[in-house]
């Protein structure tokens, strides 16, 4: 390797950054910056002034020792593969590119920063420009500009630059662009503490399974990648959003103090646990889990829920490019029947498209301008039947081993509804042929998550035994705000009174045709709205394990005849803030604690 690490640094002033927090908790670690694939930038370092000349040569050093490296590449190339090697060619161009070169001198100068940071600083700008570009071509030469720039970074700070972030070694907090759910379901949790993304909303799947899995993290941070960067000592708050960039002693003084309140109060929870989530004037409502993972069934007794309300079975088979067997899904169906409570566990059939695409998505879901509104959910399980058929006869095998249910996602209207039953039949009737155990009287439920199904569930109610309401994607259609779009974040109002009534249609069908309906989007997990819930006649909540017990402390302060004059008093409002302010009120007079 060419030119020595500048080991010279200087300290920097404490720097707060604010953006949605998503899941709760409070770190404090060393940053990796994660580019695309999972790979890692190098780290950043503030150098003195009078060292800024010497680290230019050291860049210019790095950039003649990479052009060597490409030449010699490309003369062995060509004798071996002849034309094809012409590929170095435009390597050379790219790594000669006084443009570039410019800019980093440039950047170096302005930010006193070190040359692998900013130089990576510089060619991530211009790969995420090419990536912008719909056209392969383009796409194919931001991996070859990924190819160079890695080279560069090496021949700067040699071979202990982490080029994965499976290589970084010790405890760290990853900050990224963005994260896809198989990333965060990928994450390795003894290492990484936190992660803070410059997209996300609360309701995206990488927000639902970080809360899942305990990984504090705060989202909608534009531009972070610019102001953080590898190595860097940051402080992440997933209870405000707040990020600290170069905590000061007081600063860290202040949070390991709030660390240890927060933790008290997760802790003296646990004494709830085994106790009935009852309200104040007798009223049970079910708290269940929602899970996603075989490794979470262990959450369903330690939370104190009484068994699982929303089983995500696609978050199982995330990370892999091909769906599994009947047999290979039978097998966890059954481990999560045999471990579930007293309510057993509901197993929502696979919700494909949208933000959750298997590994090699390619193969199963194409790409679609609009995924939230394409093929989706029920959808793809009507057009693709025989995978839809394995999985209910695993769902079907694992009833005969617990109490199970299984709901279909995405419901639009009746007509999905009988064909998905009339499919289940047909699953029913062979199994009953090969002799293959299952209770015939499985209740299947529905989402309620669709506008139209909404609408329309006085007409739904009469073919399905339960309604489970998701909120994530019910508000985001009734609203027209995109869940994952943080621009849009704020227009998600879970308090707007078109939702309230959707609410109210939807309780009363459920009640008028004798079946219950319960909530497992993340409103249910807010104990801000749970009042709210109480008041208008929910039966169920279903919420993320680690919301569980500050939902049953809520329910069990709560008056079901006061949530309900809650509910006559916000009615005619129109105001969603003055709802959410009304709420707010009644939930700091019972439970300041959980709101604070
Ligand atoms: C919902 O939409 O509220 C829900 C629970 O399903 P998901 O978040 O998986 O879309
Ligand atoms: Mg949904």
């Amino acid at each position: 390797m060419s030119a020595p690490v500048n080991t010279h640094s200087v300290a920097l002033a404490e720097i707060r950054l604010k953006g949605i927090a998503v899941s709760p908790g409070i770190v404090r670690g060393r940053v990796s910056v994660v580019e695309g694939g999972a790979l890692t930038s190098p780290a950043r370092r503030r150098i003195p002034a009078e060292t800024i000349d010497a680290e230019i040569q050291r860049f210019h050093a790095a950039i003649e020792t990479t052009r060597s490296e490409i030449q010699k590449l490309h003369e062995q190339m060509s004798e071996e593969i002849g034309q094809e090697a012409a590929i170095f060619e435009v390597h050379l161009l790219m790594v000669n590119d006084q443009m570039v070169l410019d800019e980093v001198e440039k950047r170096i100068r302005e930010t006193k920063t070190c040359a692998e940071a900013t130089y990576y600083q510089v060619i991530r700008g211009y790969i995420e420009s090419l990536e912008k570009l719909n056209d392969k071509y383009f796409r194919d030469r931001s991996s070859d500009m990924y190819d160079i720039s890695r080279r560069v970074v090496r021949h700067l700070v040699g071979d202990a630059f982490p080029g994965k972030l499976d290589d970084v070694t010790g405890e760290h907090i990853v900050i990224a662009h963005d994260l896809t759910p198989s990333d965060t379901a990928g994450m390795d949790r003894s290492k990484v503490l936190g992660f803070a993304t410059e997209s996300g909303s609360t309701t995206s799947h990488t927000a639902i399974l970080a809360r899942a899995l305990g990984i504090p993290a705060v989202v909608s941070l534009p531009g972070i990648r610019d102001t953080i960067g590898s190595g860097e000592d940051i402080i992440l708050d997933g209870y405000s959003g707040q990020l600290i960039l170069c905590p000061t002693a007081e600063t860290a003084a202040e949070y390991a103090a709030l660390k240890t309140e927060k933790d008290a109060l997760t802790k003296s929870l646990v004494s709830i646990r085994d106790t009935p989530c009852r309200t104040r004037d007798g009223k049970d409502i079910v708290l269940s889990a929602n899970i996603g993972f075989t490794e979470d069934l262990p959450l369903i007794e330690s939370s104190g829920a009484e068994g699982v309300g929303l089983y995500r079975t696609e978050f199982l088979f995330l990370n892999r490019t091909d769906l599994p067997s009947e047999d290979e899904q039978a097998k966890v169906y059954i481990a999560a029947a045999e471990a579930a409570g007293r309510h057993g566990v509901i197993f929502r059939t696979f919700d494909l498209g949208g933000d959750k695409l298997l590994g090699g998505s390619a193969g199963t879901i194409p790409s679609e301008p609009n995924p939230f509104l394409g093929w989706r959910g029920i959808r793809v399980s009507l057009s693709e039947e025989a995978i839809f058929k394995t999985q209910i006869r695993a769902i079907l095998r694992a009833s005969a081993h617990g109490r199970v249910g299984m709901m279909f996602p995405m419901i639009s209207g009746v007509g999905e509804v009988h064909r998905a039953n009339t499919i289940v039949a047909t699953c029913m009737k062979e199994l009953v042929q090969e002799k293959i155990e299952f209770r015939a009287d499985i209740k299947i439920g529905v989402m309620i998550e669709v506008p139209s199904a909404a609408f329309t569930a006085d007409l739904i109610a009469p073919h399905v035994d339960f309604f489970s309401v998701g909120t994530n994607d019910l508000i985001q259609y009734t609203m027209a705000v995109d869940r994952l779009n943080e621009s849009v974040a704020d227009l998600y109002e879970p308090t707007h009174p078109s939702i309230v009534r959707l609410f109210k249609h939807v309780i009363s069908a459920a009640k008028a045709n004798n079946i219950w309906a319960g909530i497992c989007g993340e409103m249910a997990g807010d104990v801000l709205y749970i009042p709210l819930l109480i008041g208008l006649g929910i039966d169920e909540l279903s919420v993320g394990a680690a919301s569980l017990p500050r939902v049953k402390y809520a329910v069990q302060q709560l008056v079901t005849t006061e949530c309900a004059a809650i509910v006559a008093a916000i009615e005619s409002e129109p105001d969603p803030k003055k709802i959410a302010a009304t709420l707010r009120e009644m939930g700091e007079k019972l439970y300041p604690e959980l709101l604070s």
